[in-house]
């Protein structure tokens, strides 16, 4: 091997095809004592039975590749959204390392959050030292507006008080007093990411807006995104509100944090939304929410505590959408614009000239219950027909919100909605109930492999593929995206099974 020729560096994708790792690795398989790869073969063949899955449906304390992740994870991408936020997660420093890489490899792009770096001592005498010098060394070095602080399992478990540790760091003067430093308790041994965030949201709002409410309202409508990882979807939100000229404070609006221009200068907080349009959001006329199952507290908090009306609206698709601006339309009295009302017939266009290729076609798909919700009314519309639906962060009132929705539609007759099941328990779904296309985040990359169904990447994270986050799935222009994402992979897939010269490519036609 060619090892200091700077020509000859190969990816590894290619370098560890070369003879001299393939003996390696054989020898690897040899010292280790591997099984046959018949045996192997063998094994395999009997994971896609019907016998198999109904071993793999009857585990009860193993989770195999769960489409969730934990939930300070969804804590910092709600403080994100806030003009100078630092995210200070008061626990273990690897777990924080997986959430920053987690989203730089999602968005493609550097994401700030700090640790207090609890360690053994910390485990056993508790981590209000570590908060101390963490919360100092944060502000003296980074500057931030505010501290959001949540934390990791291991804070959750030996019973750390947030509430008691910012107010005895304050009373030190470690931090200013008036420094706004919001928390949650995010423990990740219950509940999800969608609940980090909505713990957090929940968290900041009340410290922002405390002490802010007024007798008379600021006009104002508030959107609340959920754990949104599609920075287009918050372009596209403040997009069709100002087209409709509504005035509106995004709770909170992380899209240029999450998408800085690269012209030299690093930001370390660019954009988000004020913590002064954060905290008169009390006084606004409503609030609407964008996802259901990501800010169920915070809406129950805004109801009780703000006495502020809140709403639920997915502007997936085209009644998504209908819904959503016949909402604004009606708690603003501005009436929707012609502008708008054209790209609804452009939609309505384009799915009628993709219609006679998905209808009928059979769907998996697997992600968020909110995520999960959209596309299902969407794929209704277009006539397909979802049949494999897991979630693994489901609960009971999601299934029977889902549920009503299939069965609003003959489309939605043959789905089976799996609730707490995790990406194992598709796979055996697939092999014995095969469908057509599968949707879901980039871990559907291994299922694609073993069952060969066409997977369209939707949801997070993606990591595989470039750049699908930057486009917008709300709105009618969204739903074109989603459109021309699933319709065409559908198309890739009938190129590739129509290929064979002679054989198969009497269909193999340049029209679609
Ligand atoms: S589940 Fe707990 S220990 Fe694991 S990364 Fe999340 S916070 Fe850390």
């Amino acid at each position: 091997m060619a090892q200091n020729d700077i020509n000859n560096i190969k990816d590894h994708a290619e370098l560890f095809h070369q003879d001299e790792y393939q003996e390696l690795f054989q020898a690897k398989k040899q010292f280790e004592g591997g099984h046959s790869p018949e045996e192997i073969t063998r094994v395999a063949e009997w994971t896609k039975t019907w016998e198999y899955r109904e071993k793999n449906f009857s585990r009860e304390a193993l989770t195999v590749n769960p489409a969730k992740a934990c939930q300070p994870l969804g804590a910092i991408l709600a403080a994100v959204g806030f003009e100078g936020t630092l995210p200070f997660v008061h626990g273990s420093q690897g777990c924080v390392a997986y959430f920053r890489s987690h989203f730089t490899r999602h968005f493609k792009e550097p994401f700030s959050a700090v640790s207090s770096s609890m360690t053994e001592d910390a485990a056993v005498f508790g981590g209000l030292n570590n908060m101390k010098e963490g919360l100092a060394t944060s502000f003296n070095l980074y500057k931030p507006k505010m501290i959001a602080l949540c934390t990791t399992c291991m804070a959750e478990v030996i019973g750390d008080d947030l509430q008691a540790f910012i107010r005895t760091s304050k009373d030190e003067g470690f931090v200013p007093q008036e420094l706004p430093v919001p928390y949650a308790h995010t423990p990740s041994f219950v509940g999800s990411h969608i609940t980090g965030y909505d713990n957090m949201m929940k968290g900041i709002l009340s410290n922002l807006t405390a002490g802010k409410k007024k007798e008379t309202t600021n006009g104002k409508i508030n959107f609340i995104p959920g754990f949104e990882t599609y920075i287009g979807n918050l372009r596209e939100v403040k997009r069709i509100a100002e087209t409709m000229g509504v005035n509106y404070t995004l709770l909170a609006d992380n899209s240029d944090y999450l998408d800085s221009p690269n012209d030299g200068e690093y930001r370390m907080y660019n954009g988000g939304t004020t913590l002064e349009d954060a905290g008169d959001s009390i006084n606004a006329e409503a609030t609407i929410s964008f996802q259901a199952y990501s800010t169920s507290k915070t809406r129950e908090y805004l109801e009780s505590d703000w006495k502020q009306k809140t709403y639920v609206s997915r502007p997936v698709g085209i009644r998504g959408t209908d819904e959503f601006l016949m909402k604004l339309s009606a708690l603003t009295g501005k009436p929707i614009p012609k502008e708008l009302e054209e790209e609804r017939g452009r939609a309505v266009d384009a799915l009628t000239d993709s219609q006679a290729w998905l209808h009928g076609k059979k769907i998996a798909m697997y992600g968020d219950p909110d995520l999960v919700i959209g596309l299902t009314q969407f794929l209704l519309e277009l006539g397909a027909e979802p049949v494999h639906i897991v979630v693994t962060n489901s609960n009971d009132v999601f299934e029977n919100e889902l549920r009503a929705l299939l069965d609003s539609s003959p489309f939605g007759a043959g789905a089976t909605i799996w609730g707490g099941k995790d990406l194992w328990h598709l796979r055996s779904l697939l092999f014995t109930e095969p469908v057509d296309l599968l949707i879901g985040n980039s871990y559907g990359k291994y299922l694609w492999r073993d069952t060969h169904t066409p997977l369209v990447r939707i949801g997070y994270p993606i990591f595989d593929r470039h750049h699908l986050h930057r486009y917008a799935t709300y709105g009618y222009q969204g739903a074109i995206n989603l459109l021309n994402w699933i319709v065409n992979t559908l198309l890739d897939e009938l190129d590739r099974n129509t290929i064979i010269p002679a054989k198969t490519d009497i269909s193999y036609d340049l029209i679609r």
